[in-house]
């Protein structure tokens, strides 16, 4: 086992690999940007090095020369920033170093929305329809959009975040949304390559976790639902999801899983799948790290997914086969972020007075706390508020009782927002699709 990891992130990931790394008695070296001098990750991890370039989080060389030279043996990338980049990968490897996640080659083929589409589809898996690799021109992408008939989805081949993404409804508005989704794509990551996809309507988002060490040994961890979006970010997660059969659930985790061992995948890793309301589903994309709802799958299946990667990371087999994975009861996790609850607008500043929830089923993952100041540079999420039950409508209960005591004050948060779905009548029968949220914010205007 590693002695000592370094982690490339900041905020409740970097917290939450910490606490981690501590239970399994593995030193930790956080890193920090000025801007982030008293946060919660520097003040717990064994060491703490300062960024001053002004990359910060995304200076490969700077993080991989200060995780020589202090000691490390790993690094671990958290979610975001350099999480999905294979350069990265590439770098820490020929510096003698673990990379905690796949290998550079299978990062880069899964990692590209694109080839991973061809690559799935190739394979004969269910993928959504879409045009056959990037965009060239605008000449190529109308006869294709034409082909797969509107709505067209246009998206980047490096997107996250519903970033680089364009729902295109009719043909004239094609070019300029092209334009749009290229230029935010080159913007946000440095990659302008856009791909055009069938947009499926009335669809809920549905996601497969899986584990793959190094000898062969793939097991899934059943699903997350994460349809309750806003502008494709996900706001509400939940495990099982409402709509899933158990024998869906296994055709979805064989395929999952099957998709994993063809490509040689190693790590903790994530298909996600558009399911129709006729319980088809299609392939969207791999995500190739830990994901932010990682955590509902941990109080469903009882196992530590940053423990597993390291591990995995480390070379040490899994150790238990699909047949000993246990899912159950049921989890919902509300992403809090520090933004009006209206507008969506980020509100950050100092936050007066911190006091999250507790009592039995009730998990907080969070970088936050009272006197901590919320800086506009980074993503706005200050709280996962997780709650376990036994049943939905156990967790249900639970989770309004816990977002009803959660108290912040100081800057605006999304709290009275989750506090509105929670009340809905259809997010209470599970019955909600990715466009719930638009729907709901439409019918209240
Ligand atoms: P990102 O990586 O930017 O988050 P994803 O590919 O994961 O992008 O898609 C984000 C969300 O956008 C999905 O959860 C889904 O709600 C919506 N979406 C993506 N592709 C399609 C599609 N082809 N049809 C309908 N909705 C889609």
């Amino acid at each position: 086992m590693f002695r000592k990891i370094l982690i490339a992130n900041r905020g409740e990931i970097a917290v939450r690999i910490i606490r981690t790394c501590q239970e399994m008695q593995v030193k930790t070296i956080a890193i920090y940007t000025e801007v982030d001098s008293d946060s919660l990750h520097v003040k717990l991890a064994d060491e703490a090095v300062k960024c001053v370039s002004r990359t910060g989080y995304l200076d490969m060389e700077w993080i991989i020369q200060k995780a020589v030279n202090m000691g490390a043996q790993a690094i671990h990338p958290g979610y975001g920033f350099l999480a999905e980049n294979p350069l990265f990968a590439k770098k820490i490897l020929e510096a003698g170093l673990v990379f905690i996640g796949p290998d550079a080659h299978t990062m880069a083929l899964m990692g590209d929305k694109s080839k991973a589409r061809e690559t799935m589809a190739s394979s004969g898996f269910p993928v959504v329809p879409g045009g056959t690799g990037i965009v060239m021109s605008t000449e190529e992408a109308l006869p294709m959009a034409r082909t797969l008939g509107y709505p067209v989805l246009i998206k980047a081949v490096a997107g996250g975040g519903g970033r680089g993404m364009r729902l295109v409804l009719e043909e004239d508005q094609l070019v300029l949304s092209l334009e749009s989704a290229s230029s935010e794509a080159k913007a946000c990551f440095n990659n302008s390559d856009v791909y055009l996809e069938k947009y499926l309507e009335g669809c809920r988002h549905v996601e497969i976790q899986i584990l793959a060490d190094n000898y062969g040994e793939v097991v899934s961890l059943g699903e997350r639902d994460c349809s309750i979006q806003r502008r494709h970010q996900k706001l509400i997660e939940e495990s099982p999801s409402p709509a899933l059969t158990p024998e869906l659930r296994n055709r979805m985790s064989e395929v999952s899983c099957n998709a994993v061992k063809a490509v040689g995948y190693r790590g903790a890793g994530t298909l996600e799948f558009l399911l129709d309301k006729d319980l088809n589903f299609y392939f969207m994309e791999m995500n190739t790290r830990i994901q932010v709802e990682h955590t509902i799958t941990e109080l469903i299946c009882g196992l530590d997914l940053i423990k597993e990667q390291i591990r995995i990371a480390a070379g040490e087999p899994l150790g238990y086969k699909q047949t000993d994975i246990r899912l159950t009861g049921w989890a919902m996790e509300c992403r809090i972020n520090a933004e009006d609850p209206v507008t969506f607008m980020p509100s950050p500043g100092k936050i007066e007075y911190f006091r999250p929830p507790g009592g039995f089923g009730v998990r907080v993952d969070s970088a936050a706390y009272s006197g901590y100041t919320v800086t506009p540079f980074y993503d706005s999420l200050i709280s996962k508020l997780l709650v376990y039950g036994r049943t939905r409508a156990e967790v249900l209960a639970r989770m309004q009782r816990a977002l009803a005591e959660f108290s912040i004050s100081g800057v605006k948060t999304t709290i009275p927002f989750h506090q509105r779905i929670l009340a809905d009548k259809d997010f209470q029968r599970g019955k909600f699709t990715t466009d719930f949220i638009q729907k709901k914010l439409d019918s209240e205007k």
